[in-house]
């Protein structure tokens, strides 16, 4: 059965995916994307051998539903594994890189021990981590981590690590691999909407180190692994790192592959696609809706899917249905920049060590992480060269966005070679900037995204996905937008 037309409105990863599965179902599709180009916040640079990566530089492979695209796609030949050579991770610390165990660096302590001898806690801190053992259980850990219950019930990040784990390792540790990643402020991003894993180990196990001591149970990093069981994880959850591959992949030539396979089978299936071209406003009209594209062009749907960040889902859906766009409204977003530095690597002396690392938000840094790009994947940069990445910005930390992009690559500068000794002058910079640009996903934010959708709901046809919503990660950006699809599938018209 065929239906109706559809539009996707934002061709990131979540509108390409989007439209993939309603392609493969028969449905006419046109996917409209403000930019030049597709792939929103993936964009790889490809320069003189270099492979820059403005945005995201990988996925995780422990969530299904990114490798099973990529397989999909068929480009699973295309994957590269982080380099194996030096997987460490660092944290700056008190005036110098410390190592982080390797177990921690998915905020997975399944090495707890190893920690305590890493010279990032005090004794006592690691003491009170260890002490995590005798921590009881939360009440409402029994159910839903608290999302359900009264105000205030709904535990941030911050009070749950801080409660199981101690202030010591909660802003040394765990902060800046957890808050950073969202680059938001731990003591308002909600535990159960941004890290539901940490909900389930506390209630499958009583507390994190009893999690990450049971080797045959689901662990911290693999909360649905079974003893006596290889089931695959559901789309969207967390499962094992698959056999031969590492916790994150990327592609040959950088994350951008995944974006130029889905536009390749899109135009297979005769999925119109339209780049450099926004949509200005949504009508409904008699049987589905009137899609403005910017310079006039008017397209018809019988359905629309909203693949936009959602401060401009919010204005798209304002006159068709206010009370989701007021909540929409209410999501909080951090500004961020990725700054990208080549160096000969004879100018920076010794290569840096490891992936990269990580920096608290105590320490009062500008820098929220710095990446070596070339260290941690193959064919990042020709030879004789390195490629690293400052990131900088989020929650509490955007006045240095104020800087121009000289401004900004010089702070990045600064920051590298204070806290890794990097210096010498870089052959290549890349500046990337993304204004609001990451959802946060506050207290509160499971609440909303189901008045979101429910609200929608009184509009047929009209739908929201991305990463404002189920996770900002890619394979769960691809999950929610299958899931969107499947439902704008059912409530299409049928055709004939
Ligand atoms: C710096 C950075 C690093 C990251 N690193 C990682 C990582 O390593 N791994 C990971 O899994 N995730 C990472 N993420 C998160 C992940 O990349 C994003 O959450 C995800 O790519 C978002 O996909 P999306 O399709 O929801 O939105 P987007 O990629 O934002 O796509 C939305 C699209 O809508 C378009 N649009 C906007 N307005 C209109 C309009 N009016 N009309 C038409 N089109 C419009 C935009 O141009 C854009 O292309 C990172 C994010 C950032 C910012």
């Amino acid at each position: 059965m065929t239906a109706g037309p559809v539009v996707v409105v934002g061709g990131g990863i979540a509108g390409l995916t989007a439209a993939l599965e309603l392609a493969e179902a028969g449905v006419a599709v046109t996917v409209v994307e403000a930019a030049g180009r597709f792939g929103g916040k993936i964009t790889t640079n490809r320069v003189d051998g270099l492979v820059v990566e403005a945005g995201a530089d990988s996925f995780l492979s422990t969530k299904p539903a990114g490798l099973a695209l990529v397989n999909r796609l068929g480009i699973s030949d295309r994957l590269v594994n982080s380099k194996a050579e030096d997987r460490r991770t660092f944290v700056w610390s008190r005036g110098r890189l410390r190592e982080l165990p390797e177990g921690l660096v998915l905020g997975s302590p399944t090495r707890a021990w190893s920690l305590l001898r890493s010279g990032l806690l005090s004794p006592a801190g690691a003491a009170r981590l260890v002490g995590d053992v005798v921590v009881p259980r939360r009440r409402d850990a029994d159910s839903d981590g608290g999302r359900s219950g009264p105000p205030g019930a709904e535990e941030t990040v911050a009070e749950f690590f801080t409660r199981r784990l101690g202030p010591e390792a909660y802003a040394r540790v765990v902060e800046p691999l957890l808050a950073g990643i969202h680059a938001g402020d731990a003591t308002r991003l909600s535990l159960p909407a941004t890290f539901p894993r940490f909900v389930e180990m506390e209630r499958n196990h009583g507390g994190l180190v009893r999690a990450a001591l049971a080797p045959h149970l689901p662990t911290l990093a693999n909360p649905l692994r079974r003893k006596g069981s290889n089931a695959p994880a559901p789309a969207g959850t967390i499962g094992p790192v698959p056999p031969g591959r590492t916790p994150f992949v990327s592609f040959q030539t950088g994350m951008a592959e995944l974006i130029e396979a889905l536009e390749a089978r899109l135009r297979v299936l005769n999925v119109d696609l339209r780049a450099g071209q926004a949509v200005t406003t949504i009508r409904a009209v008699d049987r589905g809706y009137e899609v403005v594209v910017d310079g006039g062009a008017t397209l018809q749907a019988a359905a629309v899917i909203l693949a936009t960040p959602a401060p401009v889902t919010a204005v798209l859906v304002r006159p068709l249905c206010p009370v989701a766009a007021t909540t929409l409204e209410e999501i909080e977003h951090a500004s961020t920049a990725t700054v990208s530095l080549a160096y000969q690597a004879d100018d920076v002396g010794t290569p840096p060590a490891g992936y990269g690392f990580v920096v608290p938000r105590g320490e009062g840094r500008h820098l929220l992480a710095g990446t070596w790009g070339s260290g941690k994947w193959p064919g990042r940069a020709p030879a004789g060269h390195v490629l690293v990445r400052g990131y900088v910005g989020g929650i509490g930390r955007e006045g240095v966005l104020e800087a121009d992009d000289d401004g900004l690559v010089h702070l990045v500068r600064a920051e590298l070679g204070a806290l890794a000794g990097i210096r010498g002058t870089p052959v290549h910079t890349e500046v990337h900037r993304y204004p609001a640009g990451m959802p946060q996903y506050t207290v509160g934010h499971l609440a909303r995204v189901t008045r979101i959708r429910n609200a929608l709901a009184a509009c047929p046809g009209l739908a929201v996905t991305g990463a404002p919503y189920n996770g900002v990660g890619i394979p769960d950006c691809i999950a929610d937008a299958q899931a969107t699809a499947r439902a704008t599938l059912a409530t299409l018209p049928p055709q004939g």
